[in-house]
């Protein structure tokens, strides 16, 4: 008998597969390859077809496929990840709990709610009624969705571009078709260090690095709130750590900062390392700029009006697609050329939280949705 989603649900977040970026080296409640064997038991169970991709290590993309009967003309991907966080009280949130109409545990809602309703969803498909002619569907569980997103670049560097992809994150059943890019960089100024007795033989880094913040932090961030998208709104700048100087009595030569620039559709870190440059240059400041990151985190902007994301919003109810503030696998995908949107049930506020939970009834209307959308495909 096939699972239904909060039994598939409960099963899963019993199942650890906390991203090993969270936890020390070895501890074995890492890595995704559990939640792999028990989406590729399931799926098999159902007759379908089953590969893994492996990205790094012990580390693999789990793949599903249901061909159509006919000649394949489309593709589809249902992309959501198997990993999770692994803080706060890791223990008791790998038992699931039943409460309240919702299920309890970690990566309830982030995301293995949405791997029990899109699997939930294939299998339905795969085991009676009317299913898609000429498309082909996939469902890819994805590792390190929350470190570096390793699955989905990987994928998306070895694979053709499908129709569609529709990447599992807890949107609460909207259809989202933007995100905001994320830009971490390193700035640094350099002085000359002397005797804090005699600080005018020396140039203070540190009071260097106190005009760029305030630059940042008021000209910039006004700059920022004048620039404005329909669905994601300004894009941000935020200061998040300083270092500079060792003690009182020496003139700091050195001071850095680590800044968190998020950007809309359009931006880059090439394009934000210019202006940045520019509104430095025109303060008679200078600094040096050292990245953080070493793949980028784009921005997401889909066609709303794409027939694909049409469907989907036609079987979601929802005339109009929306935006979020959280990054994840559908940036690396669309980058690639596959139209890529994001969609599950569960609400984005519980991730991450010491008591992760989604609703029953997010859940199953969730799959609903899903199974009505891949019946209606061509
Ligand atoms: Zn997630």
């Amino acid at each position: 008998m096939i699972a239904a989603p909060i039994r598939l649900l409960c099963d899963l977040i019993a199942t650890p597969s906390v991203n090993p970026a969270f936890l020390p080296e070895g501890d074995p409640r890492t890595g995704e390859h559990r939640m792999a064997e028990h989406v590729q038991s399931a799926a098999r169970a159902a007759g379908l077809e089953v590969a893994t991709e492996t990205v790094s290590g012990q580390r693999s993309n789990v793949l599903v496929r249901l061909s159509p009967p006919g000649k394949i003309q489309h593709r589809i991907l249902l992309g959501p990840h198997l990993d999770t966080v692994g803080f706060p009280n890791l223990e008791s949130q790998l038992v699931p709990k039943i409460r309240d109409s919702r299920v309890y545990g970690r990566g309830a809602c982030d995301t293995k709610g949405c791997v029990a309703s899109m699997l939930s969803a294939l299998l339905r498909v795969a085991r009676s009624g009317p299913r898609p002619a000429h498309t082909e569907i996939q469902f890819i569980g994805f590792v390190d969705e929350e470190n570096e997103q390793l699955g989905s670049r990987h994928h998306a560097a070895h694979h053709d571009p499908v129709d569609l992809a529709i990447v599992g994150e807890p949107t609460r059943l909207q259809v989202v078709t933007a995100h905001k890019g994320d830009v971490w960089l390193r700035l640094r100024t350099t002085g000359r260090s002397a005797h804090g007795a005699t600080p005018h033989l020396g140039r203070n880094a540190v009071h260097r690095m106190g005009r760029v913040v305030d630059l940042l932090e008021t000209t910039y961030r006004k700059q920022l709130s004048r620039r404005s998208h329909p669905l994601l709104g300004s894009p941000t700048i935020n200061v998040g750590a300083i270092r500079g100087g060792t003690q009182p009595n020496i003139v700091p030569d050195a001071c850095t900062i680590d800044v968190d620039r998020r950007t809309l559709p359009g931006e880059s870190e090439a394009t934000v390392r210019r202006e940045l440059r520019d509104l430095l240059r025109r303060a008679g400041v200078q600094a040096a700029f050292e990245p953080l990151r070493l793949a980028p985190c784009d921005p997401l902007e889909t066609d709303p009006d794409l027939v694909w994301v049409q469907r989907l919003c036609r079987a979601a109810g929802r005339r109009r697609t929306v935006g979020v503030h959280f990054f994840c696998d559908a940036a690396p995908l669309a980058k690639a050329g596959t139209p890529s949107v994001v969609f599950g049930p569960g609400d984005i506020a519980q991730a991450h939280t010491a008591d992760e939970w989604i609703s029953i009834a997010s859940l199953e209307r969730g799959t609903d949705i899903l199974e009505r959308f891949l019946r209606m495909l061509p």
